[in-house]
């Protein structure tokens, strides 16, 4: 868990940093084109006050003659082939004098416009109440008005980027896309200002925001995509690499949070028939790139860092549901080895660990036996010695596992009530090698027989070895030459292939 929180957190940074980039060059992108499009939306009213420059010329000309018909129709023909112009009018002493439409007519009250080359109206200052832009000229025989209408401008102003909101700005007034002229808005926070040279107008516009998921899932989707992409794999990698370097401790913390600790069993048979008498329970760690590890590389790694107990408690857990599977098949007796460390045995939860593993198992005609080990020192003391009693008087057997290979052995078979003695292998090994080696073991077994314990003899791996331990009369073994640990699955075969209802049981 903790070793996927570091890889998850680096992705979410890199997809972040990522998006933060596209999102930047994006903003970039989009305030270019907001800036050209300001430029060409300048350029097309440029283009359109042009021809309304061009016309007053000829406006110009025609006031210095007459208001002809002839004139008056070179007025109209002036308008109707300059695409965007609507009237042409030459004012004479504040009245119109010539316009472009029959009757001189015009649709505005020309003589109280102000002063100004560019003027914009709004839509109740014109008698057909649709905004206008008037152009304006001066010369020594009169003014000469022309009309723009609203659509062209705002024609000129949709044409670019739509996000952007051109407007035509002229004075302290404002044409946009939609709507009347409005006065110009007092905030101008995200606005920017384009003027012309040429005219006196400007061109106003919004610049896009700096962040914008809607820009980046439109525009930026397959970047996105890309970026996502890129975070999975650096997650995975490092998920990949962190785990590959985790410390022992904490791969078996995981290995254990997962079950990967799986309990084998090994039969203790009986020397005689061969016929399975019980188990010893044995743990193993299913690894899924290594296969199956030994106890004896993790064990070891769990006493030291204080998991040894909730290791226990997982495999017996395991151990519950299995053997409950089958233990009403089982025949009275039927030997359950379980092995229990010494910081186990010194632990407060020891005798509450083990009666809630009795309490479990279905029927009590089994013989849970705790197999302490020789090989560790155990702490002795009173409450030690009370606590194993405890468990006898609740139907636990206690055995002495791996007798013979520390110094404590006979303190302890002098303090504590043992059960079971379990010969360590290092002593059966030498049966078949070393004729006078047996000295020591037949010392022990004689030692061990005088008082009154049962003996199950470790790591029988030949028939010799077998003989010899029934010769010497010692009915309980264990070892390769019967069998090895064995999956449950195994060990249901084994016992379903031996009939074991005719096990021998003391
Ligand atoms: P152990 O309790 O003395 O278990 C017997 C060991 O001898 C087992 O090794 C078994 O596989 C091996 N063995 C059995 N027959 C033969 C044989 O004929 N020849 C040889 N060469 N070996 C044989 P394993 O399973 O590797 O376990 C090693 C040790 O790890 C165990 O020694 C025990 O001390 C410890 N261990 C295993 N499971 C547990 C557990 O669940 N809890 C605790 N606390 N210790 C465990
Ligand atoms: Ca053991
Ligand atoms: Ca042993």
């Amino acid at each position: 868990m903790r070793t996927a929180i570091l890889p998850a957190s680096f992705a979410v940074l890199i997809f972040i940093v990522g998006v933060t980039i596209l999102n930047t060059q994006l903003w970039y992108s989009a305030q270019i084109n907001s800036e050209n499009g300001a430029r060409l939306t300048m350029k097309n009213i440029e283009a359109i006050l042009d021809e309304a420059s061009t016309a007053t010329h000829t406006a110009i000309n025609i006031a210095l003659q007459s208001c002809s018909a002839e004139n008056q129709y070179r007025l109209g023909t002036e308008a109707a082939l300059k695409p965007h112009l609507r009237t042409i009018a030459i004012v004479k002493e504040g009245k119109v004098w010539c316009s472009s439409l029959p009757g001189n007519r015009v649709l505005l009250q020309l003589d109280t416009l102000p002063e100004t080359p560019l003027l914009l109206l709004t839509a109740n200052q014109t008698t057909n109440h649709l905004p206008v832009l008037i152009y304006q000229a001066d010369s020594t025989e009169g003014k000469v008005f022309v009309s723009i209408s609203d659509a062209h401008i705002r024609d000129a102003l949709n044409g670019y980027t739509f996000d952007a909101h051109y407007a035509l700005v002229i004075d302290d007034n404002m044409l946009g896309v939609t709507g009347d002229i409005t006065p110009r808005p007092q905030s101008r926070v995200n606005m920017s200002l384009l003027s012309s040279n040429l005219y006196p107008f400007s061109i106003t516009y919004h610049l896009p925001v700096f962040f914008s998921p809607l820009r980046v899932m439109q525009q930026g989707s397959g970047l996105l995509f890309f970026i996502f992409i890129i975070s999975c794999t650096v997650a995975y990698t490092l998920y990949k690499y962190a785990n590959k370097y985790t410390t022992p401790e904490e791969s078996l913390r995981k290995a254990i949070e997962h079950g990967d600790i799986v309990p084998f069993y090994q039969p203790i048979v009986n020397g005689v028939t061969g016929k399975i008498h019980g188990v010893e329970i044995l743990a193993r760690w299913k690894h899924e790139h290594i296969g199956i590890i030994s106890p004896t590389y993790f064990i070891p790694v769990a006493e030291k860092v204080g998991l040894i107990i909730p290791l226990t408690t997982l495999l017996l857990d395991q151990v519950v549901r299995q053997i409950n599977q089958i233990a009403s098949k089982l025949p009275v007796g039927f030997h359950i080895g379980i092995n229990i460390s010494a910081s186990h045995v010194n632990a407060p939860s020891f005798v509450a660990d083990c009666l809630h593993f009795r309490e479990r198992v279905q029927h009590n005609h089994l013989k849970l036996v705790l197999e302490l080990t020789e090989r560790e020192r155990l702490q002795i003391d009173e409450q030690l010695i009370d606590n194993l009693n405890t468990l006898r008087r609740h139907g636990f057997f206690i055995a002495l596992d791996d007798f013979g290979t520390g110094y404590s052995g006979l303190s302890y078979l002098h303090e504590l009530n043992i059960d079971f003695i379990k010969i360590d292998q290092s002593f059966v090994s030498r049966i078949d090698s070393h004729k006078d080696s047996t000295m020591l073991l037949d010392c022990v077994l004689e030692m061990v027989q005088k008082l009154s314990l049962q003996i199950v003899a470790e790591g029988v791996e030949t028939a010799g070895q077998r003989e010899y331990l029934n010769r010497k009369n010692i009915a309980l073994m264990q070892g390769y030459y019967f069998y090895k640990p064995l999956t449950f699955i195994e060990l249901v075969i084994a016992l379903l292939a031996q009939n074991h209802k005719e096990i021998i049981v003391d």
